[in-house]
């Protein structure tokens, strides 16, 4: 449960949210791609993310995940948890949000984006709810609904996930 203070304006956005679409590196992770000897890498998730986008999915808000890398861990981590829109080795990654879009029959207001990077700006001028972790570039963080308190990695995608579902709340005391 969380005890952040979340602004009026940001629970008005987050209660539309149908869709939570996922940036994974910086976002999911820390941001570091450990690689050994043998060329094979390594990420490492936060299971209260795991958790967090458990119990979004169950309050029937749909999660997917897109990434400009390439990686068998990710479809795996993704199947974990159960979500089936994973887009991978993707550098535009508005086109793959517009498919989504049409795909769902969903609206802008209706998305909420976590990145980290440049190249999630146009995702991020687009979403009804636009996040950024606090490790994320400069330039991202300036131009974003909210930033997280903890880091991509870190339990980011936790916090995004606790706020979508207390704004989702019907009645809210205050
Ligand atoms: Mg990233």
């Amino acid at each position: 449960m969380t005890i952040m203070k979340v602004p009026k304006a940001i629970l008005e956005k987050a209660c539309r949210i149908e869709f939570l679409l996922l940036d994974v590196d910086g976002v999911m992770t820390d941001g570091m791609i450990y690689i050994d000897a043998d060329g094979r890498e390594t990420k490492a998730f936060n299971i209260y993310d795991g958790s967090g986008i458990h119990m979004l999915r169950k309050a029937g808000v749909r999660v997917g995940i897109i990434t400009g890398r390439q990686s068998a861990i990710v479809d795996y981590r993704a199947q974990e948890l159960g979500i089936a829109e994973v887009h991978q080795r993707v550098l535009d990654k508005i086109k793959v949000y517009d498919e989504l879009l049409r795909k769902y029959d969903l609206q802008d207001f209706q998305m909420a984006y976590i990145g980290d990077d440049v190249i999630d700006l146009p995702i991020l001028e687009r979403a009804g709810l636009s996040v950024a972790v606090p490790n994320a570039h400069p330039d991202v963080k300036g131009r974003v609904d909210w930033v997280t308190q903890k880091a991509g990695g870190s339990g980011a995608v936790r916090e995004v996930t606790d706020i979508l579902l207390m704004a989702r709340k019907p009645q809210r005391r205050s």
